[in-house]
């Protein structure tokens, strides 16, 4: 009989690349986890944004034990029919002439980038190659990724960045204007910004960036993998504010915990992903593609996504009586799911001190840098989990500011 293993197994056999709390959660279901210990959690973390219909929703686990038990993978010198109508479906919900299917955001993120220097190239010739992000933004972890993403400290170490980067400030048009010229041949932004601190984006300047880029020739890459399926109370962020990009990117709640990322894009963009050009082995994975067609079925729905509102409202109520009680937070701002408490002067960066007491609680959450709170929660959690969850946040912020 093998062994339990346990947290130290982690420091012993695993790349140290993360430092995960001692707790080893082993089953979910719904909003609630439990740990080798029998110890129940309220999970407002979801997983960074991925557990879209919480733990083993049933729709899903219904949806990959069918797929189980037809068909695990082809590669792409067959195609498949999950993959087909995740293709459709994206493709009729959304601005979308086209889809690309990967297994991540990283890898999403870096299709867009490819794409669009592609585009670029073949259209316009070499020198269009120049990319605008902004700092503080977060891409992913390939080193395309992470040298476009704003935050230095991931790209530091790793050897010479690719070239033709360059970094504006969120919210700030003219930061852009100074940044942007004919050689431009992408800006990517996320709607709101999810790791760097749950902003989110002006209307107007992401509408300012749409009209940037239509002067320049320029594509806009919407990075919706924290914020789309469902996310922010739209399918996709884009669908509430005005502004509609060339490409999109998604992952994270797009499989509801099943590793899966979709690139999607006009027709007139999209063709320059010509034969050979772009390609990934688990791409339109059949057991992928059929639990994200199905999450993207159940999700793009009046009563679920009424529901996200709905439980924002809720969330913004608890948060805001919880710091009446107790003065931590110095503003409460998000979309849909996605919240951030923002922390007050006096507990300036000190967000993360919050999480193991949150633990120690029953209440799983998140930080998105040192001084924002986020939450992050299923789409569906019952509102009798989110009072739960919020008398467990309200204990542990008490310690906070006890000093325990
Ligand atoms: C998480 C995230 C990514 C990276 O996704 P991975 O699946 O970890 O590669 C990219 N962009 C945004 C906005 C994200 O939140």
């Amino acid at each position: 009989m093998t062994q339990t293993p346990t947290r130290a197994d982690f420091d012993r056999y695993m790349v140290p690349n993360y430092a995960p709390q001692q707790a080893i959660p082993v089953r979910g279901e719904g909003s609630r986890l439990w740990d080798q210990a029998g110890r129940e959690y309220i999970d407002f973390a979801g997983g960074i944004a991925v557990n879209g219909l919480g733990h083993c929703h049933p729709v899903l686990v219904k949806a990959l034990t069918e797929q189980a038990g037809k068909l695990w993978h082809v590669s792409n010198v067959y195609t498949n029919e999950p993959a087909l109508k995740l293709a459709r479906s994206l493709v009729e919900r959304t601005f979308a002439d086209k889809v690309f299917l990967c297994s991540s955001g990283a890898e999403a993120n870096e299709a867009a980038l490819k794409l669009a220097r592609r585009w670029a190239h073949d259209h316009f010739g070499e020198h269009k190659n120049r990319i605008v992000s902004f700092t503080q933004s977060f891409h992913g972890r390939t080193f395309f990724t992470v040298s476009v993403g704003g935050q230095p400290k991931y790209a530091q170490g790793f050897g010479p960045v690719p070239g033709g980067i360059v970094h504006g400030e969120y919210n700030n048009l003219d930061s852009v204007r100074d940044l942007i010229d004919d050689d431009t041949c992408a800006v990517m932004v996320e709607p709101m910004q999810g790791e760097g601190g749950v902003l989110p984006g002006d209307p107007e300047f992401l509408a300012g960036l749409r009209a940037l880029c239509d002067a320049h020739d320029a594509l806009l890459i919407f990075d919706e993998v924290q914020t789309g399926v469902g996310r922010s109370g739209t399918l996709y962020a884009y669908q509430q504010l005005g502004v509609t990009p060339d490409i999109l990117t998604s992952a994270k709640s797009l499989g509801g915990g099943f590793p899966v990322g979709a690139m999607l894009a006009s027709d007139r963009v999209a063709s320059a992903f010509a034969f050979g050009t772009h390609g990934s082995t688990y791409g339109g994975n059949p057991l992928a593609s059929a639990v994200a067609l199905a999450a993207v079925e159940f999700i793009d729905t009046p009563e679920v996504l009424e529901g996200v509102k709905r439980r924002h409202a809720l969330f913004r109520e608890h948060l805001e009586a919880i710091n009446d009680r107790h003065g931590v937070f110095g503003e409460i701002r998000g979309m849909g799911l996605l919240i951030g408490a923002v922390m007050s002067a006096d507990y300036e960066g000190r967000a993360a001190e919050i999480l193991p007491l949150a633990v120690e609680e029953g209440l799983m959450a998140l930080v998105a840098g040192p001084n924002v709170l986020r939450m992050a929660p299923s789409l569906v959690i019952p509102e009798a989990d989110i009072a739960e969850g919020m008398a467990r946040l309200e204990r542990a912020i008490a310690r906070l500011v006890a000093g325990q």
